[in-house]
C-alpha cells in the first residue's frame, strides 16, 4: 500500500516577496551531457590532499587532481572572485570530468553548468546573452521559508481496495485516514492546509474512507474501513477525530534554485496571442523572453532576501569547454562578469595550442592583422594572465584500460580480457574517449551476433568495428591520402 502526498499543484508559486520561486524542469540535453560522467564522484583526494590511486571514479591525472584540490581550498576561503581556473590538455584527457569533480566537491546542491564555447553563436540569442543564462545557470539560491503546514498522514488504496463496495464510490475512493501519529506501514506526510481545512470540515476520523479530488483538492467521507484501520492494529477507542483548532505546525522548507530557474518562472511567454505565435511558442517549447529589466529586478529581490536571511547565495561551477570558440565580444563580457558579486566559479578548458582569438581577424582593432591576434589558446593575455592553470596529459595503456573496466560495470557490458586490452592498446593510440564510445556499439555487435547469452565483447567485435568506425587520426590520414592523390593528377 502507497502513501501519496496531497493534492499540490505543479505550477509556479509566488512566495510573499512577489517573486516565483518554482523553477521550470530542468533542461534534459545538459543532464545526458553530464551522463557520461557518471562514475565521476569527486576529486578522489587523501585528507593531505594528495590524489589516491583510484578513488571517487577517478583513475590517475594525479597532479591536475592536486591542483584542483588546492583551488578548492581557495574556493572554500572565498578567494575565487576574478579567478577562473583553466584547464589545458589533449582532447579526452578529463578536463570535463575534472570540473564536474571539484563541483561534487563543493556540496552535492551546488549547481554545475557545463556548456561549449561554440554554444554562444545562434542566430537567434545575442552571445552575451547566451553567456549570461550560464552565468546564472551556475549560480544557486538557498531560499529558506518558513510555512505552515499539517502532518498526518494519508494511505492511498490500492486498486482491489479501492473496489470495496463500502466506498461506494468505485474505484475512483482514494484515500482512508488511518491516523494521525505515526502507524505502521504508512509514511509521514504533508498535507496542505487547503486539503486539512477540507478534512476538518468534512469531520473525517481515523478510519474514515475519504476521497480527495486530484485537481480541486476538495474531500468528501465516502465511508469507513473499520477492517482497514484493524490492519493496523487500532483499537476502536483510537478512532480519535482529528484535533481541532491549531494543529498546523510552522516548519522550515528549504528550496534550492537557481538564478536562471528565477528568470525562467518569471519571464513572460513571448509572441501574441495569434495562433501563429502559439504555435511558434508550442514548437519552440514554450519560448521564454528574459530581459535585463526582468534580470536587475530578480536581482534586486535576491538582495533583498539575503540581506533579510531569508536566502543565501550558492557559488556553482560554470565549465565553459572548448574556451578557444569565444570570440573578443565575449571575452570581454567574461572579464566583466568575472568580477561581479553574483558570479560562481568559473573553470574553463581548451585542446588547443597556440591559435587566433575569435573576432580579431580583421583591421582596425588595435594590433591585429587580417590573421588576427594569436594567443595561447586562443585567450586574450589579459585574461590568460588572471586564470590559474592546470594541465592535463594523455593516459597510458593501464590508465586507459581501468577507466574502460570502469566504464563497462557501469554500462552493464560484459567484454574479454583480451578485448579490453585491444581497446586499451587502441585508446592509447587514439583517445580514451575514442575508445569509450566504441563501448556500447561493441556490445550491441556482440549481442546481435551471439544473443544474450553470449560470451561478452570479443577480439573480433572490436576489429570488426574498426572496420565500421575511424578514429579522428585514420580520418585525417585517409584525407592526406586522398589530397596527395589529387595533386598527383
Ligand atoms: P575535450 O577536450 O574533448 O572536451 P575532456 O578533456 O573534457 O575532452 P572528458 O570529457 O572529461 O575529456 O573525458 C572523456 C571521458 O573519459 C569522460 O567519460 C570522462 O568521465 C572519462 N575520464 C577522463 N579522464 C578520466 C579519469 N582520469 N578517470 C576516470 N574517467 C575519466
Amino acid at each position: 500500500m502507497s502513501a501519496i502526498a496531497s493534492s499540490s499543484s505543479s505550477a509556479p508559486q509566488p512566495n510573499p516577496g512577489g517573486i516565483i520561486t518554482q523553477p521550470p524542469p530542468p533542461s534534459t540535453l545538459r543532464e545526458s551531457r553530464i551522463a557520461t560522467h557518471s562514475h565521476i564522484k569527486g576529486l578522489g583526494l587523501a585528507d593531505d590532499g594528495t590524489a589516491m590511486d583510484f578513488s571517487q571514479g577517478f583513475i590517475g591525472q594525479n597532479l591536475a587532481r592536486e591542483a584542483l584540490g588546492l583551488h578548492l581550498s581557495l574556493l572554500k576561503l572565498g578567494r575565487h572572485s576574478g579567478r577562473p581556473l583553466l584547464l589545458v590538455g589533449p582532447p579526452g584527457t578529463g578536463k570535463t570530468a575534472l570540473a564536474l569533480a571539484l563541483s561534487q566537491e563543493l556540496g552535492s546542491k551546488v549547481p554545475f553548468c557545463a556548456m561549449v564555447g561554440s554554444e554562444v553563436y545562434s542566430g537567434e540569442v545575442k552571445k552575451t546573452e547566451v553567456l549570461g543564462s550560464c552565468f546564472r545557470r551556475a549560480i544557486g539560491l538557498r531560499i529558506k521559508e518558513t510555512k505552515e503546514v499539517y502532518e498526518g498522514e494519508v494511505t492511498e488504496l490500492t486498486p482491489s481496495e479501492a473496489e470495496n463496495p463500502l466506498s461506494g464510490y468505485g474505484k475512483t475512493i482514494s484515500h482512508v485516514i488511518v491516523g494521525l501519529k505515526t502507524v505502521k506501514g504508512t509514511k509521514q506526510l504533508r498535507l496542505d492546509p487547503s486539503v486539512y481545512e477540507a478534512i476538518q470540515k468534512e469531520r473525517v476520523v481515523i478510519g474514515d474512507v475519504i476521497y480527495i479530488e486530484a485537481n480541486t483538492g476538495a474531500v468528501k467521507r465516502v465511508g469507513r474501513s473499520d477492517a482497514y484501520a484493524s490492519e493496523y492494529d487500532l483499537e476502536a477507542e483510537e478512532y480519535v477525530p482529528l484535533p481541532k483548532g491549531d494543529v498546523h505546525k510552522r516548519k522550515e522548507l528549504v528550496q534550492d534554485v537557481t538564478l536562471n530557474d528565477l528568470d525562467m518562472a518569471n519571464a513572460k511567454p513571448q509572441g501574441g496571442q495569434d495562433i501563429m505565435s502559439v504555435m511558434g511558442q508550442l514548437v519552440k517549447g514554450g519560448r521564454t523572453e528574459v530581459t535585463d529589466k526582468l534580470r536587475k529586478e530578480i536581482n534586486k529581490v535576491v538582495d533583498k532576501y539575503i540581506e533579510q536571511g531569508v536566502a543565501e547565495l550558492v557559488p556553482g561551477v560554470l565549465f565553459i569547454d572548448e574556451v578557444h570558440m569565444l570570440d573578443m565580444e565575449c571575452f570581454t563580457y567574461l572579464n566583466r562578469a568575472l568580477e561581479s558579486p553574483l558570479s560562481p566559479y568559473v573553470v574553463l578548458a581548451s585542446n588547443r595550442g597556440i591559435c587566433t582569438i575569435r573576432g580579431t581577424e580583421y583591421d582596425g582593432i588595435l594590433g591585429s592583422s587580417s590573421e588576427g591576434i594569436r594567443s595561447p589558446h586562443g585567450i586574450p593575455i589579459d585574461l590568460l594572465d588572471r586564470c590559474m592553470i592546470v594541465k592535463t596529459s594523455l593516459y597510458k595503456k593501464e590508465e586507459i584500460k581501468r577507466i574502460l573496466e570502469m566504464r563497462c560495470k557501469i554500462e552493464n557490458i560484459q567484454i574479454t580480457g583480451e578485448a579490453l586490452d585491444k581497446l586499451a592498446e587502441q585508446g592509447e593510440k587514439t583517445s580514451l574517449r575514442f575508445v569509450l564510445q566504441l563501448l556500447t556499439p561493441s556490445n550491441i555487435l556482440n549481442k546481435t551476433k551471439t544473443g544474450a547469452t553470449g560470451g561478452g565483447v570479443s577480439m573480433e567485435d572490436i576489429e570488426e568495428l574498426n572496420d565500421l568506425f575511424l578514429d579522428a587520426k585514420r580520418s585525417t590520414g585517409i584525407l592526406k591520402d586522398l589530397e596527395s592523390l589529387e595533386n598527383k593528377y
